[in-house]
């Protein structure tokens, strides 16, 4: 189950219970996933999360950085329109590090401060847990839930690669290894290129 996932990566990083306590965040990503994919969403937003439940966004990015370890109930992704050719790249931690367009092999503007700006950061349930809710919401259906949405607060920009890395710089423990490895990756690319 997701809420297992999310007890072993507490049970290693014990130090996230001072973002948001397992105890507490448990329950309501719990309830926060069914209510997302009754709307349809393979993703989650932290910003939505946050403004659900009162947290800042920034406690909330790190965290889910945290859930999208490669082991963790998260898959962190990355959206980039390409400079060069418009075409829309959904890309993982490696295939961003070593960008590359799908469709026109541009490398892009990943030497401009812009390209931290211009990348998304997503969060996608994985597959298994996906399927969990599912089943979770048709076993919901047959007893006549009611539709819980709020489409007055949907479809929220998504936070930028700039917002996110700031975010996690400012936690003083390690949220993710890969993540921090981008973001050297990155930070030298950047250096190279910024004059
Ligand atoms: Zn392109």
């Amino acid at each position: 189950m997701f809420t297992t996932e999310l007890a072993n990566i507490y049970s290693k990083k014990p130090y996230l219970n001072e973002i948001i306590p397992y105890d507490e965040i448990a329950p309501q990503i719990g309830q926060f996933l069914l209510q997302e994919v009754r709307l349809g969403a393979n993703n989650l937003n932290p910003y939505r999360f946050s403004f659900n439940f009162g947290y800042s966004p920034k406690d909330v990015i790190n965290l889910f950085i945290a859930f999208s370890a490669n082991d963790g109930p998260l898959v962190r992704l990355y959206r980039y329109e390409c400079s060069d050719c418009g075409e829309l790249n959904i890309l993982t931690d490696n295939e961003l590090k070593h960008f590359k367009c799908y469709e026109c092999g541009s490398p892009g503007d990943l030497e401009k401060k812009m390209f931290l700006e211009n990348v998304k950061v997503l969060f996608e349930i994985k597959e298994p847990y996906l399927k969990e809710v599912k089943r979770r919401l048709k076993d919901q259906a047959s007893s006549k839930v009611k539709q819980n949405a709020h489409p007055e607060y949907l479809g929220e920009a998504d936070f930028n690669l700039g917002e996110v890395i700031e975010s996690v710089n400012s936690f003083n423990k390690p949220l993710d290894d890969d993540f921090i490895d981008l973001t050297n990756e990155i930070a030298s690319r950047l250096s190279q290129g910024l004059y």
